[in-house]
């Protein structure tokens, strides 16, 4: 701005300086031209009065010559005259008059007159008015000296045109005295002569007397009877004055008072003895003088005035054009300046650096934004001082070197990402851009320019994308989809090596239940540590993937060419990992113990799909888990058969539902005194042809789909009836019958609703109804549960938790459920008189259950030992063989013959 104000002050500067050198130079040239102008009028006018004054000189000449020749004629008719006066006639006289007057041109008359004014003789008829002459003839007697010849005034004889008279006495004394000739003098004779003299056309010449007598001029202007304008001195008389010979002057001439240039001699006549002193004088109007002149004038004038307008026009424009000029400069100069701004803008806000790279030496020029980009600033050199390839990660030097020589063919692009060492020694992320900017004379590339972008943010977000897409984000390892794209990949590759490889499905023991426990932050913390283990325990080419909850898979690949010598690689790689897993973790404290159950698929035989595999594998792990968790499986094509087997069990249960083949069996429960106090309704399947058939061999597949709640309703619906039926009788309506819940059914939303429909429609009392629990279903949400177990609870309904004991969260369930009774595990039941530990944990139950005013059923009691022991512990309420076996209702008559009769189907 500053810049542009300076500019516009010099330009204004030197607008005023070249108009002032324009003035001066124009006043210049209009001074010269004035003063050659002047000069010229100068000369012209001193030229003009040479000339004017030569021509009076001329006509003086030729009057004196003409007067002369006058007065020898006159000189010489009065001798003649004088000569004859003796004897010669008069007659005589004029003969010898007229003959002389003949032989003298210029005289039209010669006279004798008496100078009292008769004329005595004339040669000729005057032929002029009498008073024409009459002054003159009066005038005569001043004519008294015969050497002096007389001149009269001009006489204007009444013809354009004027006439003069000279006159010359004859004698003084003797003969002829009073007596003048005269001679009439013809005008033309002197017009002729004074009229050669003038050369223009505006010139008058005069022959003035001393006394201001006009005698002759011409041309003939009978308005010019004076010589000068009224008011002015007459020029003859300021010639007399002077008292020159010669003077030119100028003035006003005339009545108009035209400005003349005026000539005047005083005439040389002395030998002619004139009675008076002639003055001749030439003029000239003054603007025919300087007409020339002021044509030169108005030429320069206007050639002067063409020159300052031309000049200045020029100028302006000139001026103009430079502003114009100098404001399309600044235009350009701001455009070029915001388009530099702008593209500085750019590269500054799409972070890019700009480099210009020298190919035959691989050094690169940085812009500043480059060089912060690799953390140095522009006094740095560090950057480009050696090769650029040295400072690229050695992974993307051959990508950067393709892009190079992509590039450098004709329209090639250079478009590359690549690591670049980082000031700080770190690597960073670049996308490279350009085009070669300069080729060799051979159109080689030598120059390669373009713009650099941190994109370390985006590689991180797309790095941040495959972890989250691929990679399970707890503990960093391969999630499902990459597992299975690995598996793929690994099936194909020992399909073309005929090599066999193993998938390991890993299932953790009770992980739930510790979970639930100590809390999630604990579950995921050995969710961790098992990441850790398994990937300690195998190579770093087996893949180690978490599927999701606590289930693992391990991808082992190249376990050898023979099927049996990969299985029992297999198997030892399980082995370990068993090993591995099976070692105490600490986790806030605790020391917590986590096995796995292990399933081994092989691959190899170039049969499998990925979902075959993954089936088989995570049926072995069911196996193993069977076998008594923490064990290893093989999947063995029986267990296929098994799994074929569950299809083909699924459709005989929905059949059975159908044609109600399933029965309710009882196992009675007993106080310590041996009274039976109610009920387990346990399920039968009367399986055609197969007898009857228990639980365990079908209700595990029930709970793989709502079969159970199925089956469940039913089993509810008939316990009720059966309650209701003992109800109606006073022997057995204190009779309380347990009945299994699934979890599958417990997380129905209609649960409770469904329970107390089934009681009122049978119309049983609710508080005679238990309903057993296992942890395995408070797991999944333990809230809803509870709230619903409060609902039943608060309908009388009792609420048992089965199998207590085994879950790790048994304990800290109690005090949030609203339980009424434990049934201690028959498996503590069973040890308690071989392991101390399994009679502490009966112990504590029972005091525990005590303290939180449940009571407590022993299953699973099997011998009077175990009864006493019981007992002995604080346990009141039994179940097991040692008093009955599950049974059909009719078996219970043993204990409560009423029930029998009063059982309803
Ligand atoms: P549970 O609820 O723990 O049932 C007790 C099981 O222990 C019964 O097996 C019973 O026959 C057995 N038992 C009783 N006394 C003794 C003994 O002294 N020693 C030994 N070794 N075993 C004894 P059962 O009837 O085969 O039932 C197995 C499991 O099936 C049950 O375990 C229960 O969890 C489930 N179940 C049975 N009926 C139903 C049902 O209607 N619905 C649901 N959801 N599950 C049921
Ligand atoms: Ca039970
Ligand atoms: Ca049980």
């Amino acid at each position: 701005m500053r810049r542009e104000t300076n500019d516009e002050s010099r330009i204004g500067r030197q607008d005023v300086g070249e108009w002032l050198g324009w003035t001066v130079l124009v006043a210049a040239v209009g001074l010269l031209c004035a003063g050659l102008i002047w000069s010229q009028r100068k000369d012209a006018m001193r030229e003009e009065e040479q000339r004017m004054t030569g021509q009076t000189n001329v006509i003086g000449h030729n009057l004196v010559r003409q007067l002369g020749a006058v007065r020898s004629v006159l000189g010489d008719v009065r001798a003649t005259i004088l000569q004859r006066d003796d004897g010669c006639a008069t007659a005589c006289q004029h003969a010898a008059m007229h003959a002389l007057r003949g032989a003298m041109p210029g005289v039209r008359v010669l006279m004798l007159v008496e100078r009292g004014g008769q004329v005595v003789f004339a040669d000729a008829e005057p032929g002029e008015p009498a008073q024409a002459s009459r002054g003159f003839l009066a005038d005569l007697h001043r004519a008294v000296s015969p050497d002096i010849m007389y001149l009269s005034a001009s006489i204007e004889p009444g013809h354009p045109g004027i006439e003069v008279r000279a006159a010359l006495p004859l004698a003084a004394h003797g003969a002829g005295r009073g007596q003048v000739l005269v001679a009439i003098l013809d005008p033309q004779y002197f017009d002729v002569a004074m009229r050669s003299a003038l050369y223009a056309s505006d010139m008058t010449s005069a022959v003035t007397s001393d006394d201001g007598t006009r005698l002759l001029f011409v041309p003939y202007d009978r308005q010019l009877p004076v010589y000068d304008a009224p008011g002015h001195t007459a020029f003859y008389v300021r010639h007399l004055r002077s008292g020159a010979s010669s003077t030119v002057m100028q003035g006003p001439l005339g009545k108009g008072g035209e400005l003349r240039l005026v000539a005047q001699r005083t005439v040389d006549a002395g030998g002619l003895r004139l009675d008076r002193t002639l003055v001749v004088s030439v003029s000239r109007s003054m603007a025919a003088v300087r007409a020339p002149w002021r044509r030169s004038l108005w030429m320069c004038g206007a050639a002067w005035i063409v020159l300052v307008s031309a000049g200045s026009i020029a100028l302006y424009l000139r001026q103009r054009r430079r502003r114009w000029l100098r404001a399309i400069s600044q235009q350009q100069e701001a455009e070029r300046i915001a388009g530099a701004e702008r593209i500085e803008l750019a590269l500054d806000g799409a972070k890019l650096g700009v480099w210009e790279l020298c190919l035959q030496t691989d050094r690169v020029q940085l812009d500043v934004h480059g060089l912060a980009m690799l953390g140095y600033t522009a006094s740095d050199q560090a950057p480009m001082d050696g090769r650029w390839l040295d400072q690229v990660h050695p992974e993307d030097r051959p990508g950067v070197e393709r892009a190079r020589r992509r590039a450098a063919c004709q329209g090639g692009v250079y478009d590359v990402e690549y690591r670049m060492r980082h000031h700080g020694g770190h690597w960073i992320w670049l996308l490279s851009r350009g085009k070669v900017v300069a080729r060799d004379g051979a159109g080689a590339a030598s120059r390669l320019a373009g713009t650099h972008m941190d994109i370390g943010a985006r590689k991180q977000a797309e790095a941040e994308i495959v972890r989250l897409a691929f990679y399970d984000g707890l503990t960093g390892l391969p999630n499902r989809r990459l597992l299975l794209d690995r598996i793929a990949q690994a099936l194909a590759k020992s399909d073309r090596a005929r090599t066999f490889g193993a998938v390991l499905f890993l299932d953790l023991d009770n992980f739930k239940s510790l979970n639930d426990t100590l809390g999630h932050q604990a579950g995921d913390s050995l969710l961790k540590r098992v990441a850790m283990r398994l990937q300690d325990a195998t190579r770093d080419t087996d893949t180690v993937a978490r599927l999701g909850g606590d289930e693992f898979v391990v991808l082992l690949e190249g376990l050898g060419s023979s099927a049996g010598e990969a299985a029992r690689h297999a198997q030892r790689v399980a082995d370990k990992i068993l090993h591995a897993l099976g070692l105490p973790h600490t986790i806030g404290g605790h020391d917590i113990r986590s096995t796995p159950s292990v399933g081994i698929a092989m691959f190899g035989a170039g049969t499998h799909s990925v979902d075959d595999l993954i089936k088989q594998a995570d049926m072995a792990m069911y196996e193993a888990k069977a076998a008594g968790r923490n064990a290893a499986r093989l999947f063995d094509p029986a267990m296929q058969v098994a799994a074929d087997q569950g299809v083909v069990l699924e459709a005989g249960l929905r059949h059975a539902l159908a044609a109600r083949q399933f029965v309710l069996y009882y196992q009675p429960v007993f106080d310590q005194d041996g009274g039976m106090v109610g009920a387990e309704a346990l399920v039968r399947w009367q399986r055609p042809g197969k007898g009857i058939v228990g639980p365990a061999e079908f209700i595990c597949q029930a709970e793989k789909s709502d079969l159970i709640v199925e089956i469940g309703d039913w089993v509810l619906e008939a316990a009720c009836r059966q309650l209701a039926a003992w109800q109606s009788d006073a022997a057995t309506r204190t009779l309380t019958v347990a009945v299994n819940i699934s979890a599958r059914q417990a997380r129905r939303p209609d649960f409770v609703e469904r329970v107390l429909a089934v009681l009122s429609a049978a119309g049983a009392d609710p508080r005679l109804l238990k309903l057993e629990l296992t942890e395995s279903m408070l797991l999944a949400d333990v809230d809803d549960i509870a709230a619903k177990m409060r609902r039943l609870k608060a309908q009388g309904i009792g609420l048992a938790l089965d199998d207590f004991g085994t879950g790790y969260s048994s304990l800290s369930y109690l005090a949030r459920l609203p339980l009424t009774q434990l049934k201690i595990d028959r498996s503590f039941v069973r040890d308690m008189l071989v392991t101390p530990n399994a009679a502490t944990i009966v112990q504590t139950i029972v005091t525990l259950a005590r303290q939180l005013q449940l009571d407590v059923v022993a299953e699973g009691v099997e011998n009077e030992q175990q009864r006493a022991a019981l007992i002995e512990r604080g346990c009141t309420s039994f179940q097991g063989f040692l008093f009955a076996a599950p049974g059909p209702v009719e078996a219970l008559r043993r204990w409560h013959p009423q029930a029998v009769a009063l059982a309803e189907h």
